[in-house]
C-alpha cells in the first residue's frame, strides 16, 4: 500500500509518495500560499500530481501547529493561514481519499520509531533542535499528546530560573540554551561577535575556533541537562536528536551524553537511553505522516 505524506511548512508544502517500508518513491513541492483556501487547493493539486502516477490509499499532513485530538482540524499554526479549519475533511472531500493530520514533530518521531533511529523502541523521545526545540514522544507505538493535545513542550522546560528571556513569555527555557539561536547567543556572550548565527558558530567550531568550541560545549552541557529531565519523567529507551543543529552532532553529542548520564536521577545505577542522531533528516515529517495515513486507513480512525 502506498500513501502520501505532506509536510506543510511556512514557505513550502512538500509531498512524497511513501511505501510501507518508509521509502520515498517520488516527491513534489509547491510554495505555501497566503490564504487558507489557496493552501487547501495547493495541497490538493500537489497530491494529484503524485496520484497521477501512483495509486495511493491515503494522505497524511504534517503541520507545524496545534492539531485537534481527532486529527481532523488545525486549531492554530503560527506560520500557516489555517485557524480552526477542518482541513482533513475538506481535503478528503476534494481528493476522494482518507486524510489525517499530525503535528510535524510527532510525524517525524513516528518516522524514526517505525523506520529510523528508534525502530521498535517502546518509549521513544524526539528532540528536534533548530531555531528552538521541538519535542515528541512515542509510547508503545502511539504518539503521546497529553490530555489536551499540546504535550510535550520540551523546549520550554525551565532549566535556568531567571535565565534568558524566551518568546513564550518565560525565562530560562531549555531552547534558550540548546538551539541554533542559543549557540549564537552564547558565542556573543563569550565575545565572539563575528558569529551571528548558530550555523556560523558550528562552522567556526569545526575549524577549531576556541570561542565557538566553548559555545558548543555550553550547548552540550544544556542538552545533557535537558535530556536528564526528559529521562526522569519518561524514561525513554531511545532519544532521537534531529533538526538543523543535529548536523553538528559530532561536535557535542558525546559530551551531552556524559552530562546526561551524570545528571539523571540514580546516575550509575540505571540503564540509560540511547541518544542517537535521526536517520531521516528533513523528509522525516513526510515519511511519518505517510505512515500515520497508512495506519489510519488500515485500522480506521482512532478515538483519542
Ligand atoms: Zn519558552
Amino acid at each position: 500500500m502506498l500513501t502520501i505524506g505532506v509536510d506543510v511548512g511556512g514557505t513550502s508544502a512538500r509531498a512524497a509518495v511513501v511505501d510501507e517500508h518508509g521509502q520515498i518513491l517520488r516527491t513534489h513541492r509547491v510554495p505555501t500560499p497566503k490564504t487558507g483556501s489557496e493552501l487547501n487547493s495547493a495541497i490538493a493539486d500537489t497530491v494529484r500530481v503524485l496520484t497521477d502516477t501512483y495509486p495511493v490509499d491515503g494522505v497524511g499532513l504534517a503541520v507545524a501547529g496545534f492539531v485537534s485530538e481527532d486529527l481532523r482540524m488545525v486549531r492554530f499554526a503560527p506560520h500557516l493561514p489555517w485557524r480552526h479549519v477542518a482541513v482533513a475533511d475538506e481535503l478528503s472531500h476534494r481528493l476522494g481519499l482518507p486524510v489525517v493530520l499530525e503535528h510535524d514533530a510527532n510525524a517525524a518521531a513516528v518516522a524514526e520509531q517505525r523506520f529510523g533511529a528508534a525502530v521498535g523502541a517502546r518509549v521513544a523521545a524526539l528532540v528536534a533542535i533548530g531555531t528552538g526545540i521541538g519535542g515528541a514522544l512515542v509510547i508503545n507505538g502511539e504518539v503521546f499528546r497529553g490530555a489536551f493535545g499540546v504535550a510535550p513542550e520540551l523546549g520550554h522546560l525551565r532549566l535556568v530560573p531567571d535565565g534568558r528571556e524566551c518568546p513564550c513569555g518565560k525565562r530560562g527555557c531549555w531552547e534558550r540554551y540548546c538551539s541554533g539561536t542559543a549557540l549564537a547567543a552564547t558565542a556573543a556572550e563569550l565575545g565572539a561577535t563575528n558569529l551571528p548565527t548558530g550555523v556560523e558558530v558550528a562552522r567556526a567550531a569545526d575549524a577549531g575556533d576556541e570561542l565557538a568550541l566553548r559555545a558548543v560545549d555550553d550547548l552540550a552541557r544544556w542538552l545533557g541537562e535537558g535530556l536528564a529531565l526528559v529521562a526522569d519523567v519518561y524514561d525513554p529507551e531511545v532519544v532521537v536528536i534531529s533538526g538543523g543543529v543535529s548536523d553538528s552532532a559530532h561536535l557535542f553529542l558525546d559530551r551531552a551524553r556524559e552530562r546526561y548520564a551524570a545528571a539523571v536521577t540514580g546516575s550509575g545505577h540505571r540503564p540509560l537511553a540511547r541518544v542517537r542522531v535521526a536517520h531521516h533528516g528533513d523528509p522525516a515529517a513526510m515519511i511519518g505522516a505517510a505512515a500515520i495515513a497508512r495506519e489510519h486507513v488500515l485500522t480506521g480512525p482512532k478515538v483519542r
